[in-house]
């Protein structure tokens, strides 16, 4: 159902007719508990076909066809609701998000990733500090800070707050900002060496800026206080509150240790786990022996894997890279990056670990039956994680592990192909694929127009025969797959704002896979999920408006009416203290 055109309009996705009733709807032994008519009904389904009403009996999809074949099947106590008209789809799949932990931004001093002079941030974070200082026996923390102003340094910060720690959060969890007083409480001097995967950034004379990189965060984190499970339940359990209100109904979280798992584990064990969650276990460390590697992620996927349907751990999270944008710049390029006035550097961005290191492990937790996850940003990385797949198929074949690379910010063509024939899974956050500051002022002027040409190159990949699964990366940015499809097909900010490669867009119908049926593929659990079809899991959601026939620019404003998990329904839009959607009794 792919159109074969590049297309901005959102109406192309979509035309085929209504099945036949007889060959759908099955009779269910018992009556179904709900049974949902008139509707636009996307099953998502291989054939993409679309239908009126679908049935439900506890936590399954029991019936599907039209409106009579499955109005027929109501018993007495079944509860009728009259769509009249509007969509329905499967529940979203994020591919690439983080919830555990950016849930525990919720509540804190945001600065929305707004590039900002430094007398904009201090007023407000001094804003910030006057609504709510928190607990000043704590550590003082700023999320969403954009990376790519101009650098913050300790002593700018201590102008903003001296009297405790305070640490600024990079939007792209790769930076880190610390004041004195935390450089002081983390133990930090210009002694300190970088850590592995790591870099503490020093001024000519060797002092430390304040400025931490990758695993150099860690030092950072290691020395705060950290909150009571309790608070971070609560704010967890909010997080998935408001994601149900934008039809997420599974999650694969791209980075977890015992700690976050342990949050999900005791939301599941007060029965409280309405999000289906797969975790992934994350290499720390890729210099370590792959034997231990997989050994570890083996007692981690055993420990933390408490309900199929609900909460596992079978994936493997390796960082082959960071992030690609001056002045980070620690992803890693085949080529070096230009430096501001477009003459080539040496700069490649770092190693982190040799290509036999990654080889060794991706071998090791492929063998091992793990999904093997990899951050890879810049061209050499995503080479450097297609060779280490390639040599894990040399040694076992293909495992069906549904292995995927997430990013792929920057792909060299040649390595286009490699995705279908390695089946490796495109995990793309297409939020990012615009003309904005990270890749207007903070990317392409350091890659030079040649390469600038595969920034995102989704249409390349899925052309190229690549499943493209979709994710948010929150919270580097929003979780809102509305925002994410609308950017994906029309790689613009807004109606007239310049479009980053328009070649690369995407249909409506392809994003729509990207965060159901495909994200279901690479989670492993598009047998129950990821489509509307009998005997898949009643994980569901209704629009306000129909998708499949709006202006492309306007798929953003789209408002999900309720959401189902498992059969139960997690979310009603409400407006003016009156549900907006209201469940009929009478046919
Ligand atoms: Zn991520």
């Amino acid at each position: 159902m792919r159109s074969s055109c590049v297309s901005i309009t959102a109406t192309l996705g979509f035309t085929m007719g209504l099945i036949s009733a007889a060959a759908w709807a099955q009779a269910p032994a018992d009556p179904p508990d709900i049974i949902f008519l008139h509707g636009k009904i996307h099953t998502q389904n291989a054939q993409h076909e679309v239908v009126e009403a679908l049935g439900v009996r506890g936590n399954r999809i029991v019936a599907i066809g039209t409106d009579q074949s499955v109005a027929t099947l109501a018993g007495p106590k079944t509860r009728i609701v009259d769509l009249k008209g509007e969509v329905m789809l499967p529940g979203f799949i994020d591919a690439h998000t983080h919830p555990a932990d950016s849930a525990q931004m919720l509540g804190k001093c945001s600065l929305d990733d707004k590039a900002a002079p430094f007398e904009k941030i201090k007023a407000r974070i001094d804003a910030c500090l006057a609504k709510n200082p928190g607990d000043p026996k704590r550590w003082y923390e700023v999320v969403m800070v954009n990376p790519t102003g101009n650098p913050l340094t300790a002593r700018q910060l201590d102008q903003i707050l001296s009297s405790r720690p305070m640490v600024l959060e990079g939007a792209d969890g790769h930076t880190d900002w610390l004041n004195s007083a935390a450089l002081a409480a983390a133990h930090l001097d210009n002694t300190t060496p970088d850590p592995r995967g790591g870099r503490l950034e020093r001024d000519d004379a060797g002092n430390l800026s304040g400025v931490l990189r990758d695993d150099a965060m860690l030092l950072a984190s290691a020395a705060m206080p950290l909150p009571t499970p309790e608070e971070e339940t609560a704010l967890l359990r909010k997080a998935f509150a408001q994601m149900h209100a934008v039809g997420i109904t599974s999650v694969q979280d791209a980075d977890d240790d015992d700690h976050r798992m342990s949050l999900y584990k005791r939301l599941y064990d007060e029965k409280r786990l309405d999000m289906r969650v797969r975790g992934s276990f994350r290499i720390l460390d890729l210099h370590s022996r792959s034997a231990d590697v997989a050994t570890n992620a083996t007692e981690f996927r055993r420990k933390w894997s408490i309900d199929p349907d609900f909460l596992r751990a079978d994936a493997v999270k390796i960082y082959a890279d960071g992030v690609i944008e001056y002045p980070s710049q620690t992803a890693t390029l085949l080529a070096p990056y230009l430096d501001a006035a477009g003459r080539p550097t040496t700069n490649r961005g770092p190693s982190y670990f040799s290509p036999k290191e990654l080889n060794q492990i991706v071998a090791a937790v492929d063998a091992a039956g793990f999904t093997v996850h990899i951050h890879a940003i810049g061209d050499g990385a995503v080479r450097a994680s297609l060779d280490a797949v390639e040599a894990a198929r040399r040694q076992n074949g293909n495992l069906d592990n549904r292995d995927q690379i997430a990013h792929l910010e920057l792909v060299d063509p040649q390595d286009f192909p490699r995705f279908k024939s390695l089946a490796v899974i495109a995990n793309f956050q297409l939020l990012w694929a615009l003309h904005e500051t990270y890749i207007d002022k903070g990317t392409i002027p350091y890659l030079g127009p040649e390469r600038s040409r595969y920034l995102y190159p989704a249409r390349s990949l899925q052309d190229a025969g690549a499943t493209i699964a979709g994710g948010s990366d929150w919270g580097v940015s929003s979780f809102d797959p509305f925002i994410a499809i609308e950017h994906g097909i029309t790689r613009a900010e807004r109606r007239g704002a310049p479009r980053l490669l328009p070649e690369q867009a995407l249909s409506l119908q392809d994003m729509v896979d990207a965060y159901t049926r495909n994200a279901a593929y690479a989670l492993k659990q598009e047998k129950t999920t990821g489509s509307l079809e009998v005997g898949k899991f009643a994980d569901l959601i209704a629009l306000d408006r129909d998708l499949f026939a709006l202006d492309a620019y306007d798929v953003h404003k789209t408002r999900v009416l309720f959401t189902y998990v498992n059969g139960r329904e997690v979310f009603r839009a409400v407006v003016g203290g009156k549900a907006v959607y209201r469940s009929d009794t009478a046919l």
